[in-house]
C-alpha cells in the first residue's frame, strides 16, 4: 500500500510540475513577452496542454487509486489511511475522473473554438456589434452543453459546469444563496437612494502611476507579500499566477486618472498571492497545495481589498502617507472625505468598477442568463435584451450599448460557463470568515489603525491558507465559522459600514 501512496505522489508531482512550467509560459505571455511571438507561444503551451491530459488520464493512476480502496462511493480510499492522505486520494480522483470524461476531441474543440471566439469578441466588443459574436457564443455553448452531459449532473447541467470552478456546489444551492443576497443588497441600495450622494471627484485627479506603484508596493510588503517569493508585475489584467510553490506572481494595471484600480487591484491580488504562498509545508507542490475553490480564493482577495483595504481603520494609518506620495493631488480632501469617496455606492454598468454593494448584483445577473442560456431557455442571439431588462431590473439602469452590457466580459468568449457566481461567492465566504476574524481577534481594528497585519495574516494563514484543499470549501467553511455558507453575514457587514459611510439609520 505505502508503494502505490508514493507512485501515486511521484505521478501527482509531475502533474503539478508540468503545471507550474505551463503557468511560466502564460504568465511571461500577458507580462513580458513581445507582441509577435504569440504563434509559436500558443503551440507550446497547448503542446503542454496534451502532455497535461496525457498525464492526469493515465490509466495506472486509476489502478493505484482503486489498490488504495477509491470507488465512487468512497473516493477517499481506506478508512486506515492518514485523514491528509485520504484527502489526496480524494482530490486526485476527481481530477483523473473529470479529465477522463472528456474525450481529447471536446478539449481540443473548445480550446480552438475559445481562441478564435477571443479575437471575435475583442472586434465586436470595439464595434458594438452583438451579432458578429453570436455564431461563436453559440459554438461555446453547445460544447458546454456536450462537457456537461459527458460529465454528467443530477439536476440541472450548470452544475456539472459549475463544479469545475466551485467543487461541489450546486446550482439550487447558489440560486437560494443569491436570492437572500438580492433582498439584502436592494434594500442597501434604496437607503442610500435617499441620502446625499458623497463625492468622489477627488479620485479621478493626477496620480503618477511610477508613485502609484511604489506606494501599491509598499502595503503589499506590509500586508505580508514575501518578494524572495513573488513578484509584483504589469499586465491588461490583473491577475495572480503561481509559478512554484515558493514563487506567486501578481500583476496590475494602472491608470494615472483614476486612483483606485491600481492600489486596490494590488491589494486584491495580494490577498490571492498571500493565500498561494500559505499552504502547509507537507503539501508543498502536492495536488493538495491549491485552493478548495475559486469562491474561497475570491474570499482572501476580498477580505484584504474591500473589508481591510477600504477600512476607515487601514487608512487611519495610510492615509497620511497616501498623502505625502501625492500632496498635489489629495493635499486638500480629508481623511473622511476620502473614506467615503473611495467608498461611493453606485449602480453601474461595468462588473470590474462596481462597488462592494452592487457589486453582486453583476453576477447575479450573469448566473440567471448562463443557467437558462445552457438549459435552453434562453437563445444566445436573445441575450442582449435579457441582459438589459436583466440590468434594469437589478441595478436600475439600461447600458447604452452591447460593450457596456452584454459584450462586457471576457469569461464566455473564453468557454468559461459557470466561472462568475465565484466572485460572489466569494464576497459571502468573505464576509463569514471576517466575522469568525473579528470575534478571534477584538483588537483587530486597533492593529490596523495602526499598520499592524499581522494578526489577520497569521489568521488567515492559521484557519485557511494552510489546508489548501485538504477540505472541501463548505467544510472549510463550517470548520472555521461553525456554519454553512450564510449570506447575512456580508449583508450585515453591508449594513454596519454603509450606515458609517452614508448615516443611515433603520437598519
Ligand atoms: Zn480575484
Amino acid at each position: 500500500m505505502e508503494e502505490d501512496l508514493r507512485r501515486l505522489k511521484e505521478i501527482g508531482k509531475e502533474i503539478i510540475l508540468l503545471d507550474h512550467i505551463k503557468a511560466i509560459l502564460t504568465w511571461d505571455q500577458e507580462t513580458y513577452m513581445p507582441p509577435n511571438s504569440i504563434e509559436e507561444r500558443s503551440e507550446q503551451i497547448s503542446f503542454l496542454e496534451g502532455l497535461f491530459h496525457e498525464k492526469i488520464i493515465n490509466p495506472e493512476i486509476g489502478d493505484l487509486l482503486s489498490k488504495l480502496g477509491v470507488t465512487q462511493d468512497n473516493p477517499e480510499g481506506r478508512f486506515d489511511l492518514e485523514p491528509i492522505d485520504r484527502a489526496y486520494l480524494r482530490e486526485f480522483y476527481r481530477d483523473h475522473t473529470r479529465n477522463i470524461k472528456l474525450p481529447e476531441r471536446l478539449v481540443v474543440e473548445l480550446a480552438k473554438e475559445s481562441s478564435v471566439a477571443q479575437s471575435v469578441w475583442v472586434k465586436a466588443r470595439q464595434n458594438r456589434d452583438f451579432k458578429m459574436f453570436v455564431p461563436h457564443l453559440n459554438k461555446l455553448v453547445m460544447l458546454n452543453r456536450e462537457k456537461a452531459e459527458r460529465l454528467g449532473y443530477m439536476d440541472h447541467p450548470y452544475d456539472a459546469l459549475l463544479d469545475e470552478f466551485e467543487p461541489w456546489m450546486k446550482t439550487e444551492r447558489v440560486t437560494e444563496v443569491f436570492s437572500g443576497l438580492q433582498k439584502g443588497l436592494k434594500e442597501i441600495i434604496e437607503k442610500i437612494k435617499e441620502v446625499p450622494q458623497v463625492d468622489d471627484g477627488f479620485l479621478l485627479r493626477d496620480f503618477p502611476v511610477e508613485r502609484q506603484k511604489e506606494f501599491g508596493t509598499m502595503v503589499l510588503k506590509e500586508m505580508g507579500f514575501d518578494f524572495d517569493r513573488g513578484r509584483l508585475d504589469v499586465s491588461a489584467h490583473p491577475f495572480t499566477t503561481t509559478l512554484g510553490s515558493d514563487d506567486v506572481r501578481l500583476t496590475s494595471r494602472y491608470n494615472k486618472n483614476f486612483f483606485k484600480t491600481g492600489i486596490f487591484g494590488i491589494i486584491h491580488e495580494g490577498g490571492h498571492g498571500l493565500y498561494e504562498l500559505g499552504f502547509l509545508k507537507k503539501i508543498k507542490g502536492n495536488i493538495l497545495a491549491m485552493t478548495a475553490s475559486l469562491g474561497i480564493h475570491e474570499s482572501q482577495s476580498r477580505i484584504w481589498e474591500n473589508m481591510i483595504g477600504r477600512s476607515h481603520a487601514f487608512w487611519q494609518y495610510y492615509y497620511p502617507k497616501l498623502k505625502d506620495f501625492f500632496p498635489e493631488s489629495l493635499g486638500d480632501i480629508s481623511l473622511n472625505d476620502f473614506y467615503r469617496g473611495i467608498n461611493k455606492v453606485e449602480p453601474s454598468h461595468i462588473r470590474v468598477e462596481a462597488d462592494e454593494v452592487t457589486y453582486s448584483l453583476h453576477i447575479i445577473l450573469r448566473f440567471t442568463l448562463e443557467t437558462e442560456i445552457i438549459s435552453g431557455n434562453l437563445a444566445v442571439k436573445d441575450l442582449p435584451d435579457a441582459w438589459n431588462s436583466k440590468s434594469e431590473e437589478l441595478l436600475g439602469i439600461i447600458p447604452g450599448d452591447d460593450s457596456e452590457g452584454v459584450l462586457q466580459d471576457i469569461h464566455w468568449s473564453m468557454g468559461a460557463i459557470g466561472y462568475f457566481p465565484t466572485y460572489a461567492l466569494g464576497n459571502l465566504y468573505g464576509a463569514q470568515f471576517y466575522s469568525a476574524l473579528k470575534g478571534a481577534q477584538p483588537e483587530l481594528e486597533k492593529m490596523l489603525a495602526c499598520g499592524d497585519f499581522s494578526g489577520v495574516l497569521n489568521w488567515l494563514r492559521e484557519n485557511i491558507h494552510c489546508h489548501g484543499r485538504i477540505y472541501k470549501a463548505e467544510e472549510l467553511v463550517k470548520r472555521v465559522t461553525g456554519e454553512e455558507l450564510n449570506p447575512d453575514y456580508f449583508i450585515k457587514y453591508l449594513k454596519e459600514k454603509y450606515s458609517e459611510v452614508y448615516g443611515l439609520s433603520g437598519f
